[in-house]
């Protein structure tokens, strides 16, 4: 196969991604825009060996899952893979992803799914969008923002986005024409010069308070009370939406992270408001809050539900946030302890439960990993002992270590609420195996569309305790004497080598694996170290099974995320 080639090939299948999935002459298509269902022409962009990546020339027959995409740009940006099938059929992509992977990665059978929770209108649900800077390429002098174009730091220029609120187009639109007047330069990634980088805008969809932070390559925005101004001027919206906030988030570091720690206030306090749910909530910039409100309610309210919670229970909500899930959960149980890593994010979450008058919960800005080790509820509370876990992680899921002193602590319930199946079901695993400590049963799982139009998808799991645990323990578990690197935190060979078929459609081999775990300092078996005679040499992973078992090992927690 080669590059540039035209194939005709009928798609049967998609990648959780998002790409079609077809077969021709022994090869694996991977198709960009196809979806299932279609037949096209599809134009090879990248071949490999047994498999090749591709675009859709043409649509020869169109799949009757095929709908118009309502944005121009559907195709180019990279936010909306699945905006060319229908609603409904994303709902069934959505729970057929969730389901593969607690059955491939996760190991279950019979997986307990429940109906995947839809939107009613699945566009304009975003109440938060972050808008990259950069100099118009075609007219010089002239400043771009809108989104990334897939896989790339290429801006297309995406003033309103059908996923977020319209007039954030006229908040882009006099930002950007102010630095055009004033000649204030776009950040550029390349030599790590120019000063805006993103448009950071957040919005309360019931209180419509509108927040607006420019992050910047500096600490000085000029003229920013000039600026402030012109913005105020576009406030109130014809939608009665009020801006509440201007503020600047300091970045100077030369990386893909977008927001830096410092918060500057150019007008209003650096925080706005919103009700979820009949509770009020503080946000800062800094802040996790959920993006999509009509879906959160629903997201948290099947989360409770699971908790199963009578009113005499001690609930540990780990990765809270503001504290969103533990207000919900604590109308139903007796006390709440909520732990979260971001500081600005507790000070929030404390400040709201005041507010709105809760006296039975409790926050802590840790890493939930470590707070069992540290014993940091003990302070408050000696032996106390938690009848429920909620864990809400980041994509990367939960560090192995909690995974095992959640197994140790042996709460009846845990309830997993999560944003990557992926991640997910290789936690699922761990909570489910063999192993010390509690052993639990998957029981529930029902997906979530916090994010239609897109590739990524909301999962709540519950998870019940099957057997009492040998050594239950209160929270006091000294992770210093456990061996968090066992056996059933990692993976198999056979499991990396599943994986990376799975996703990539290639196979590799132990010698890869090996050759990889060597080049991250993990030790390794004599005979995949060594070759065979000292002078003969072995060939190297090559570069794409390389970054494949690396990605691999990534998500099996064998080598570091970040
Ligand atoms: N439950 C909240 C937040 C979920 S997002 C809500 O629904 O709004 C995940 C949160 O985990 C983020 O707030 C992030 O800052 C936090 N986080 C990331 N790594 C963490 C860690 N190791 N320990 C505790 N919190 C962490």
């Amino acid at each position: 196969m080669n590059k540039n080639e035209l194939i005709k090939v009928r798609i049967e299948d998609m990648t959780h991604d998002g790409e079609g999935i077809g077969h021709s002459g022994g090869f694996t298509l991977f198709v960009k825009d196809a979806v299932i269902g279609d037949t096209v022409l599809a134009r090879v962009t990248r071949p490999k060996k047994t498999y090749a990546y591709a675009r859709v020339e043409q649509v020869l027959e169109p799949s009757p899952d095929r709908v118009a995409p309502a944005c121009p740009k559907a195709r180019s940006c990279g936010g909306c893979r699945l905006q060319e099938l229908s609603y409904e059929q994303q709902l069934a992509f959505k729970t057929n992803v969730v389901k593969g992977n607690l059955e491939r990665i996760g190991g279950f059978s019979d997986v307990p799914m429940e109906p995947i929770i839809g939107m009613e209108n699945p566009f304009r649900y975003r109440n938060k969008a972050q808008y990259p800077a950069g100099s118009s390429k075609k007219e010089p002098g002239k400043l771009t923002t809108g989104f990334y174009a897939g896989r790339t730091h290429d801006i297309i220029d995406i003033r309103d986005c059908l996923l977020a609120p319209q007039r954030n187009a006229d908040i882009l639109r006099t930002v950007l024409s102010f630095c055009e007047k004033n000649r204030i330069p776009a950040y550029d990634e390349a030599s790590g010069t120019g000063l805006l980088r993103h448009i950071l805008i957040r919005e309360g969809f019931h209180s419509g308070d509108v927040l607006i932070c420019l992050i910047i390559n500096g600490r000085k925005f000029p003229k920013a009370g000039q600026l402030a101004d012109e913005l105020l001027a576009l406030s109130p919206f014809a939608d009665g939406a009020v801006i509440k906030s201007i503020c600047l988030n300091v970045n100077e570091k030369r990386t893909n992270v977008i927001l830096g720690n410092e918060v500057l206030p150019v007008f209003g306090p650096p925080f706005i408001f919103d009700t979820l749910g009949g509770f009020s909530f503080r946000i800062s910039p800094l802040s996790f809050y959920q993006v999509n409100p009509v879906q959160t309610v629903k997201l948290y309210n099947t989360a409770v539900e699971f908790a199963g919670l009578t009113g005499s229970e001690t609930v540990f909500d780990l990765y809270c946030g503001i504290g969103t899930i533990s207000h919900f959960l604590a109308r139903k149980a007796k006390e709440v302890y909520g732990v979260e890593i971001v500081p600005e994010a507790i000070l929030d979450a404390k400040e709201n439960a005041a507010r709105n008058g809760l006296t039975n919960t409790h926050f802590f800005t840790a890493a939930a990993e470590d707070v069992a080790k540290r014993g940091y509820f003990d302070e408050h509370t000696p032996l106390m002992h938690p009848d429920v876990i909620v864990v809400d992680p980041p994509r990367k899921g939960c560090d192995a270590s909690l995974l095992h002193t959640i197994r140790a602590l042996s709460p009846e319930r845990v309830v997993y609420v999560s944003c990557d199946p992926a991640t997910l079901a290789r936690d699922l695993k761990i909570l489910c195996g063999e192993g010390d400590g509690a052993r639990y049963e998957l029981r529930r799982v029902r997906p979530c569309d916090m994010f239609p139009e897109t590739v990524h998808v909301e999962t709540v799991c519950l998870l019940s305790k099957l057997s009492e645990a040998k050594n239950h323990i209160s929270v006091k578990v000294d992770m210093d004497e456990m061996d968090v690197t066992a056996a059933e935190s990692k993976a198999t060979y056979e499991e990396v080598q599943e994986w990376v078929q799975e996703k990539y459609g290639f196979h590799v081999s132990h010698l890869n694996i090996a050759q990889v775990k060597r080049k991250h300092g993990i030790i390794e078996r004599e005979n995949y170290n060594k070759p065979k005679s000292d002078d003969r040499r072995q060939p190297g992973c090559p570069t794409e099974k390389e970054q494949a078992i690396e990605e691999a090992m990534k998500l099996f927690h064998m080598i570091p995320a970040e």
